[in-house]
C-alpha cells in the first residue's frame, strides 16, 4: 500500500462510517449504550480530515490517523480502534510503502493492547473476537497474493464476528444487558469487519491515482 493508497483508505472510512453511524447505532444499542456508530463515525472523520491535506508517507498517515482518532472520540473504544492505525503506523515506520506483514504485525499490536487495556479475552464478546481470528488468518496466508490474502482474512473477521452472536459478554456494557447480549452481534466485532473490508478494497484499488 503506498501513500496515495493509504489516503484513499482513511477517506473511504470516512464515507463507510458517516453512511452506516445509524446501523452500527442500532447494534450498539441492542447490547450497549447506542453510540458505537456515532463514536466511530467521529473518529473516521477526524482521520480523514488529519490526512488529506498531509504530505506524510504511508506509515505516518496511519499514525497520524490514529492520533487524530483517539483525540475525536476518547473513552475505551477509541484507544483500542485507534490501535489499530497506530500499529500499522508504527509497524511501517520510514518505509513508503506497507507490505502485508506491516499490517500482521500491527494487527497484532492492537490484539495485545486490547487484552491490556481492554482485559478482554477471545470469547468475552467483543471487538477481539473479529479481530484475533484475523490476525491468526492473515499470518498464515501473508506470504500468498496480497488481494486473496486480505479476502481471507476479511473472511476470518467475519466468521468471529458472527460467532459473537451466541456469546454471552463478559467485558464491555453487554455484560450489563440480558443473557450478556445474547442473540446480538457485537457492534464493535462488526467495525472490525468493515475496517479490514475497507482496506482490502483500497489495497488494491486502480483508481487511487486520482485521490
Ligand atoms: P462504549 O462501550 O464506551 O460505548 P463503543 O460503543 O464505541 O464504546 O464501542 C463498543 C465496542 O467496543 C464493543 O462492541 C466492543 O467490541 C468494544 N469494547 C468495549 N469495551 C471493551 C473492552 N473492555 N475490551 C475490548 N473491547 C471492548
Ligand atoms: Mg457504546
Amino acid at each position: 500500500m503506498d501513500k496515495q493508497a493509504a489516503k484513499l483508505y482513511f477517506q473511504q472510512l470516512n464515507e463507510f462510517f458517516q453512511s452506516n453511524k445509524d446501523e452500527l447505532n442500532r447494534l450498539d444499542a441492542a447490547v450497549g449504550d447506542g453510540d458505537h456508530g456515532s463514536t466511530l463515525s467521529r473518529g473516521m472523520k477526524a482521520g480523514y480530515e488529519a490526512t488529506k491535506g498531509s504530505d506524510s508517507q504511508c506509515a505516518e498517515l496511519f499514525v497520524e490517523a490514529a492520533k487524530a482518532f483517539q483525540d475525536a472520540t476518547g473513552g475505551a473504544s477509541g484507544i483500542l480502534f485507534s490501535g489499530i492505525f497506530q500499529g500499522i503506523g508504527n509497524s511501517g515506520k520510514g518505509c513508503e510503502t506497507l507490505t502485508l506483514n506491516h499490517v500482521y504485525e500491527g494487527l497484532q499490536f492492537a490484539v495485545g493492547q486490547i487484552k491490556i487495556i481492554g482485559e478482554a479475552s477471545v470469547g468475552d464478546k467483543t471487538m477481539l473476537d473479529a479481530l484475533a481470528p484475523a490476525v491468526e488468518e492473515l499470518n498464515r496466508v501473508k506470504a500468498s497474493k496480497e488481494d486473496t490474502a486480505l479476502e481471507q482474512v476479511v473472511q476470518a473477521a467475519q466468521k468471529g464476528a458472527s460467532a459473537t452472536i451466541g456469546m454471552a459478554a463478559r467485558m464491555g456494557r453487554s455484560r450489563y444487558v440480558a443473557d450478556g447480549g445474547k442473540g446480538h452481534i457485537d457492534p464493535g466485532a462488526q467495525s472490525v469487519v468493515y475496517l479490514l473490508t475497507i482496506l482490502h478494497q483500497c489495497w488494491s484499488n486502480p483508481f487511487r491515482s486520482e485521490i
